[in-house]
């Protein structure tokens, strides 16, 4: 036991639930990822595990009918009324605390009340844990089929034997046109045998056409010769612009690993992306390549997880969460697009970031981690430019100077030396003053006509989804808000305009487009802002002839409609793909000609110190789509903003420039990459409270944390109510050279009201 634990809080095990969870190596790692994220080891393993399986009880409230007498409502207080009509107004009059909780302000007192009088009960429902499948298998147990069967039967048996004389009982029924009553006859006159069997759940995947490893290119080459001398850790950034080949590094990187009986991690940023890179692996690699994402079922990922452990050689495709994929015998880490936000867990604990998690893994399993991307993050560069940049390996027969740890590896061309696309910066001013309201500039309609007459394909990339961003009214130009967000509604329209919404893309709230203005009555209401469903119709409208196909959350949300989206445009089912955000990441489309940014202003202007890297690397990463076939492309960005650095350096495909830009400022504010950030949040639904609160705290913070840390704040936070809550930052900004203090939660709670909640963002990515 640690020596601070005092014995009298220390209770004996009751029950084993399960074990042989993790690989050893693995327990240092979530010790690592809760002290430096600042959250209860308990909680990271949550994290970490498959969903469910260390499920929580849930206490949940019953009504019990009989004790209520008539009235109850008129003589027991307010809050106690309202939660005795929520609960009737369910069947069972049975309902999950938390949910009750979160309906009714105040609603602890009303449960107490209730308890107290005998009309409710409240109970512990036990979690539900997943558990792999039992399925009956049927197994083939003579080598000669006795004479007296009958054909079918032979038949049947025969499909047993081209399946490897083992397969699922529902399986051979659909493959040899049986019945269960005809397998059975087979079991008793001994040609077969069935039994239950574990089943494990795993996605299946399409079958893809196997590929040979291509022949590189000299950089191709050069860069897989310094990953193959590496056989411990290391952290190598392999920049390569889009397009240069990078995926083919990263499969000929991981071959000879296989053969060594190891395995190879590969994370990527979203599931967007994850079908076709996933079948790029499989082409490669067969049945050896398993994903692991959140748009798996419980159910799969619990099974996939006890596949990992095996210990079988295998590639694991996932999103930030597979960080926590327990491979025993990991050989190799990869990230590609290194730089993407979405490897940080923001809302959850721990606030994690899958890269940081990547090179402790890579430590303790004593294997490299290659992060890849054609605009490496601030972070990485300046981390691979300080501590070396040493491109060539280590030779094996000198063993003297220490092994570098982190190598810079380049792929300055992409493949067969086709050029990057040129791209063109339309200055949108200018079309309003020669008369053009489209959304479209003359130069983006003038590409459209080309693409339709020359029949190729394009991508028009939007920042936001929906229709419009805001709705308000021409009248007294009133702005319809979402009731629980400091936020504009955006308009939506579904089923082809058959059904009109108004929904918060912060909490998902909706409700149906008004026909009034809400304040003074007046129908004149209007649209601003465009959308991903605005400029499809707006396509449509000016080019009725190219097919357009949305690409973004609302249309991708179910499981498998990523993929079957990119098949159809792949096909070319579709001229013009529509999209957000997720269609900037790795597609490799090599009919796509055409890349427009609608409006590049959305991007350029967030509030934020990393606005500029973030609109930088979005939009290199679009523009990259363009001209990766034999066709060349082009780009067409459009703003109000031309003279915008950003913008400047996307033209000239300038990524040091870029850098070199931005440095300088991030330094002369310490900001990362040079100080260090940990961000406070605190949030409650009464927003008084937690801004008193915060103001304690940051006292707190005034007389705790030494010097070389400057406290910014306590400020309510960019959108101050998000989902009915009140949200107020602190921002700890640490000086290069400072030591970084990490605040003590479980202290920092003892002085927040139980109403308010805290967390802490350790390493932001957005303040
Ligand atoms: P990146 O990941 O750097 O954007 P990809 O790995 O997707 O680039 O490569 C771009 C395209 O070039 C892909 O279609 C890929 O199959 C192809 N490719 C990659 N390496 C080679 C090579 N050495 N020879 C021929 N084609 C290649
Ligand atoms: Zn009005
Ligand atoms: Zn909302």
């Amino acid at each position: 036991l640690p020596n601070d634990l005092d014995p009298s809080r220390v209770r004996e095990v009751e029950d084993v639930i399960t074990s042989g969870f993790f690989p050893s190596a693995y327990w240092e790692l979530l010790h690592r990822v809760a002290q430096y994220y600042c959250t209860d080891l308990i909680t990271v393993i949550r994290g970490a595990l498959p969903p469910g399986l260390l499920g929580r009880s849930q206490r949940r409230l019953r009504l019990k009918p009989e004790t209520i007498p008539p009235g109850a409502e008129t003589f027991c207080s307010p809050v106690a009324g309202q939660l005795l009509r929520l609960l009737r107004s369910q069947k069972e009059g049975d309902y999950s605390a938390q949910y009750v909780q979160r309906e009714i302000r105040g609603a602890s007192r009303g449960i107490q009340e209730l308890i107290k009088r005998g009309w409710i009960e409240s109970y512990l429902e036990p979690p539900k844990t997943p558990q792999t499948k039992q399925q009956q298998a049927v197994t083939l147990v003579v080598d000669s089929f006795p004479l007296e069967l009958t054909p079918r039967q032979v038949e049947v048996l025969q499909v047993l034997r081209q399946q490897g004389g083992e397969c699922w009982l529902t399986d051979l029924i659909k493959l040899g046109k049986t019945s269960s009553q005809m397998l059975k006859k087979l079991e008793e006159k001994g040609c077969i045998v069935i039994q239950f069997q574990e089943r494990l759940r795993l996605l299946e995947q399409p079958d893809v056409n196997s590929d040979r490893p291509k022949e590189l290119t000299p950089s191709q080459q050069e860069s897989l010769k310094v990953i193959h001398s590496l056989d411990r850790f290391a952290e190598v950034l392999l920049h390569g612009i889009t397009g240069s080949g990078k995926t083919e590094v990263y499969l000929q990187a991981i071959a000879p690993l296989l053969n060594q009986g190891k395995s190879a991690l590969v994370l990527v940023p979203e599931i967007g992306l994850t079908p076709q890179l996933t079948d790029r692996f499989r082409a490669r690699f067969g049945h050896r390549v398993y994903v692991y994402h959140s748009e798996l079922s419980d159910g799969e990922r619990y099974d996939t997880w006890r596949q990992m452990l095996t210990g079988e050689p295998q590639v694991v495709i996932g999103t930030r969460s597979a960080i926590f994929a327990p491979l025993p015998n990991l050989g190799l880490i990869i990230l590609d697009e290194e730089h993407d936000s979405s490897f940080k867990q923001t809302q959850i604990l721990p606030t994690y970031h899958a890269r940081t998690v990547a090179l402790w893994r890579g430590e303790l399993e004593n294997c490299p981690v290659i992060l890849g991307s054609a605009t490496p993050s601030l972070e990485t560069w300046v981390k691979i430019g300080e501590k070396s940049s040493e491109s060539s390996p280590p030779h094996p027969l000198t063993p003297s100077p220490p092994l570098p740890l982190t190598y810079y590896l380049s792929l300055p061309e992409r493949i067969q030396s086709r050029p990057l696309p040129p791209v063109k910066i339309v200055d949108m001013r200018q079309e309003l003053k020669l008369g053009n309201r489209s959304i479209f500039s003359h130069s983006l309609q003038d590409a459209l006509q080309e693409l339709e007459d020359k029949k190729k394909q394009g991508i028009l990339f939007i920042h936001r989804r929906g229709h419009s961003t805001f709705v308000s009214c021409r009248s007294c130009g009133y702005v319809l808000e979402c009731p629980h967000c400091d936020v504009s509604l955006s308009y939506h329209y579904t089923h082809e305009g058959a059904t009109e919404l108004l929904r918060c893309h912060y909490c998902n709230y909706s409700q149906i487009q008004p026909n009034k203005c809400p304040e003074c009555q007046s129908p004149y209401l209007k649209f601003f802002g465009s959308g991903t469903q605005k400029v499809t119709q707006e396509l449509s409208h000016l080019f009725p002839n190219l097919r357009p196909l949305r690409f973004d959350s609302d249309t991708t949300r179910t499981k498998g409609s990523h993929r079957a989206l990119l098949t159809q445009f792949a096909e070319g089912k579709a001229d013009i793909l529509v999209g957000t955000q997720m269609l900037t990441k790795g597609l490799d489309l090599a009919q796509v000609t055409l890349v427009g940014v609608v409006a590049a202003d959305g991007l350029l202007h967030l509030s934020d110190y990393r606005a500029a890297e973030r609109a930088f690397q979005t939009l290199t990463q679009v523009a990259g789509r363009a001209g990766r076939g034999d066709d060349p492309g082009r780009v067409i960005i459009q703003t109000y903003t031309p003279e915008h650095p950003v913008i400047q350096s996307v033209r000239s495909h300038d990524y040091q420039g870029f850098i070199e830009a931005e440095l300088p400022q991030r330094e002369a504010l310490s900001y990362p990459p040079y100080g260090r950030l940990i961000l406070v949040r605190l949030s409650g639904t009464e927003g008084v409270e937690v801004q008193q609160t915060a103001e304690i705290l940051a006292d707190i913070f005034w007389d705790t944390i030494g010097r070389g840390c400057e406290i910014l704040g306590p400020a309510p936070a960019n959108i101050m109510r998000i989902a009915r809550r009140y949200r107020w930052n602190i921002l700890l900004k640490f000086e290069p050279n400072a030591e970084v203090i990490i605040p003590d939660v479980n202290e920092l709670k003892k002085v927040c009201p139980q109403s308010v909640s805290l967390t802490l963002d350790v390493d932001p990515l957005r303040i």
